[in-house]
């Protein structure tokens, strides 16, 4: 026998539910038939694939025994059940790295904290809201040894060698004093037939009934054992849609994925001819909290003819789709699948094909505040898919969404085309880290001016190497506006009459700033800035930093062009300016501020610090 200390993490998860956060006690019911339809699984797999595991009389079931008496109520399967070692790592530590980032994110307000968990669901520890008294007793399916966990819900738990016959697990619970309404036969029926109708496997529940024999002065009144069967046991994915109502859809969902809230939408599809296969997803409303992680859970159960076979391959769907959750039951598949074999298989990779265009189509639809909250979640995977799935890149399109310098909120491509200038067909844009920056770029001058709208595309690290690799929105170009002309009013011939006249200015920048720039010419794109920096759109590296990116390589920098603004009264006197020692302050002070209005850092900050002091100084 020995006693354990709960990870701090789950001490903490356990004080939360003993005190109760939760408003809606009654999902323990749903959890834990959950875990054990999971297990049920589990154990089907291994028995109909492997010749060690068969049990021909086998048939998964989930009993719920209401006592009473003793006011408990256990909750059992005959799935794959648990050994010590699992018992020690799944009951007894957080594994998962999703439930380990909710509890990391409890701030200790009650409040917050129970909107989380609404986002959550945290499985098994969902018992400790109705009990402070739990046992698991369970033997692992091949293994001879059955053990008991014990814990009273505070900081340890306890595991002991038990005898038990048959492979699988039973929750046992004691119900605390004031939540004892889970013995009635009929409120926990509701409860299963709400939450775990179509769990796949039946749910039979067993309680005493009073029963009267006889009549008048003869009657006796006994207690009767009872069984019943409170659940549908019909897989919901493979019923049709017209069987199905919403609500049937969303309970599922929550049962499935451990989920408080609704999906922000579901589509159920069964292809049929050729191939065959059903399957079923949701999007959350809320990302998960591993949507970053390497490490992030596959949110998709993979079933062969109604068999699970399992939900941890990361290929089903597309990477960047790894917020979907769902299932894919395929009729065509054999049962003993490898993973080897499911890396590469044609089957597979058509499932794959056919569920992503669905989804993507399905997200194209969300309307109004499903829309805005998919965006607000999911907008930056999204990008991560526009970049690496070709094959999809124009549905992608129609799904992504940027801030823009005329409008309000997130707008689409198909937005911007339908404000545009229809004859050109450029969507201009400018990329970076920081929106503020972006608004503030002397780059934009010249588009406000002429009111032509620039899509702000701020997300860091991804929209300036996922940008350039979109090249056309239908048949629209995407411009970068730190590498082409802005818009003017100029001739092409005036614009030459005046870079004439300037060109002892430039040449003179130039040469104080050496190899610090390409270039330095007169502009017409500024208004009220003097200068600007600009990339070479000539230099062959300019336009592929994304591929180094893809590369995984160092993305090399592009050489920068500075462009003065001749209207501009500092470049009209720095044009007579005899003193050539404040002139080459000047020159540098126009680069440096340049690079800072477009989030660039000055080659030597000190420098710029000293340059602008003594300036500064000079005026007063
Ligand atoms: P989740 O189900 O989200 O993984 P839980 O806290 O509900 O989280 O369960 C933790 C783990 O404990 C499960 O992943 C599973 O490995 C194991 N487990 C729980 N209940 C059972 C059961 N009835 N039979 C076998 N394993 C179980």
């Amino acid at each position: 026998m020995a006693k354990h200390q709960f990870q701090t993490e789950i001490g903490q998860l356990l004080k939360l539910m003993t005190h109760s956060l939760y408003s809606n006690k009654e999902i323990f019911i749903r959890e834990l038939i959950s875990n054990s339809s999971d297990a049920i699984d589990k154990f089907n797999y291994m028995q109909l694939t492997d010749e060690n595991f068969k049990e021909d009389s086998w048939v998964g079931k989930i009993n719920i025994n209401l006592d009473e008496e003793d006011g408990s109520l256990t909750i059992g399967d005959n799935g794959i059940g648990m050994s010590e070692e699992d018992l020690m790592k799944n009951i007894g530590t957080i594994a998962n790295s999703g439930t380990k980032s909710f509890v990391e994110n409890m701030t200790g307000d009650a409040k917050k904290d129970s909107n989380l968990i609404g986002q959550f669901g945290v499985g098994f520890y969902s018992v400790f809201m109705v009990s402070d008294r739990v046992d698991v007793i369970t033997k692992k399916a091949g293994e001879d040894q059955a053990y008991m966990f014990t814990t009273d819900g505070t900081g340890e738990f306890e595991i002991k060698p038990v005898v038990k016959e048959e492979h699988g697990t039973v929750v046992y619970i004691k119900l605390k004093e004031d939540e004892k309404e889970f013995l009635s036969k009929w409120r926990t029926q509701e409860v299963v037939k709400k939450y775990s109708n179509h769990i796949a496997y039946p749910i039979m529940m067993h309680f005493s009934e009073d029963e009267t024999t006889g009549e008048g002065d003869d009657a006796v009144t006994k207690k009767v054992k009872k069984s019943e069967q409170a659940n549908a046991a019909t897989a919901l994915w493979t019923l049709s849609k017209s069987e199905l109502k919403k609500d049937d859809y969303i309970e599922f969902y929550k049962s499935l994925s451990h989920a408080e809230d609704e999906p922000l939408t579901y589509l159920h599809n069964k292809v049929e001819g050729g191939q065959e296969f059903t399957t079923l997803f949701y999007i959350p409303k809320t990302a998960p909290m591993d949507l970053y992680r390497a490490d992030y859970q596959s949110g998709v159960k993979l079933y062969v003819k109604r068999v699970f076979i399992t939900d941890d391959d990361k290929e089903l769907l597309p990477t960047y789709l790894r917020f979907v959750k769902g299932i894919i039951d395929s009729e065509d598949l054999p049962l003993n699948v490898s993973r080897e074999i499911l890396q590469e298989n044609k089957i597979l990779a058509n499932i794959k094909q056919n569920a992503t265009k669905k989804i993507l189509q399905a997200i194209k639809k969300l309307k109004d505040e499903n829309a805005v909250t998919f965006t607000e979640q999911y907008n930056k995977v999204i990008k991560e898919g526009i970049f690496q799935d070709y094959t999809n890149k124009a549905l992608l399109l129609d799904i992504v969404k940027y801030k823009s310098s005329t409008e309000e909120g997130m707008v689409s491509f198909a937005d911007y085309v339908s404000r545009g200038d229809s004859e050109k067909k450029e969507i201009y844009y400018i990329a970076g880290e920081d929106e503020k920056v972006l608004r503030n770029s002397p780059l934009l001058e010249a588009y406000k001016k002429a009111n032509i709208e620039v899509l702000i595309m701020d997300d860091k690290e991804i929209d300036e190497i996922v940008a350039p690799s979109i090249g056309q929105y239908k048949e629209w170009n995407l411009k970068d506006i730190t590498t082409v002309e802005a818009p003017d009013s100029k001739t092409k011939e005036e614009k030459e009459v005046i870079s004439k006249e300037f060109k002892s200015l430039t040449d003179k920048i130039a040469e104080v700033l050496g190899n610090e720039v390409k270039e330095v010419k007169t502009t017409s794109r500024l208004t009220s800035s003097p200068s600007c920096v600009v990339k070479d759109t000539n230099d062959p590296m300019a336009g592929m930093a994304h591929m180094f990116a893809q590369m995984g390589q160092p993305v090399p920098e592009t050489p920068l062009i500075l462009e003065v603004n001749p209207e501009h009264t500092m470049i009209q006197k720095l044009d007579k300016l005899e003193n050539s020692e404040l002139f080459a302050d000047m020159a540098w002070i126009l680069l440096d501020s340049a690079k800072l209005s477009e989030g660039l850092e000055p080659k030597d900050k000190s420098a710029f610090a000293t340059r602008v002091a003594k300036i500064a100084t000079e005026a007063l």
